[in-house]
């Protein structure tokens, strides 16, 4: 399986971090291996001094699809987590300004936490979800996806153009304004609604 990731969906994000809307829509890979679950502790790594997270709304694949047309699109997901992309955003940084890939900076083991999957049906629609982060007991993240620049069902059709989907993928869909720093002895506890999906301390 593997790990997608929207970048600059979200309006206020692109501009809190300086960056231009995009033409088309950003997508990188995290590999398997980046995969974290049952709120298991995040160490943070040594190999970074700015170490970010990045709260977002992950779909799961339910079937093998290419050249998805958007009108069919919500046929291929019917479960829903939320996840953290933990980013390195001092590597990221250097990778940006020479035009280097973001791999190590997005794809380092356990950048990616997720909560459990849940049917889509116990929350509502997939472009009306409200969804936040509390970084020790303080709200530092609140969106709804229909704040997206670019529905799930338009990544869905956009990716699947290039790269086939297959049951078990995973989308991370972008993340809103409130990105920062994970210091040790951080706790973050992620929110879909009212239901808590996440509780993740930082060792
Ligand atoms: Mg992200």
């Amino acid at each position: 399986m593997k790990v997608l990731c929207v970048g600059r969906n979200y309006v206020e994000h692109i501009e809190e971090l300086g960056n231009e809307k995009p033409d088309s829509i950003v997508f990188f890979l995290k590999p398997d291996t980046a995969l974290s679950h049952n709120n298991d502790d995040f160490y943070l790594p040594d190999f970074s001094e700015d170490v970010h997270y990045e709260c977002e709304v992950v779909v799961k694949i339910d079937k093998v699809g290419k050249t998805i047309p958007v009108e069919y699109a919500h046929e291929y997901y019917s479960e829903i987590a939320l996840g953290l992309d933990m980013t390195l955003r001092d590597v990221q940084q250097k990778a940006k300004e020479k035009g280097l890939p973001w791999t190590l900076a997005k794809g380092f083991d356990y950048s990616a936490p997720i909560s459990n999957f849940l049917p889509l049906s116990e929350f509502g629609k997939i472009q009306d979800l409200d969804f936040s982060l509390q970084k020790n007991g303080a709200i530092v993240q609140q969106a709804n996806t229909k704040q997206m620049i670019h529905t799930v069902d338009e990544i869905i059709a956009y990716i699947s153009q290039y790269i086939t989907l297959k049951k078990g993928d995973l989308i991370f869909t972008g993340t809103p304004k409130g990105v920062g720093k994970v210091n040790i002895g951080d706790k973050f506890v992620g929110y879909i609604g009212e239901k808590e999906m996440f509780s993740i301390n930082v060792k």
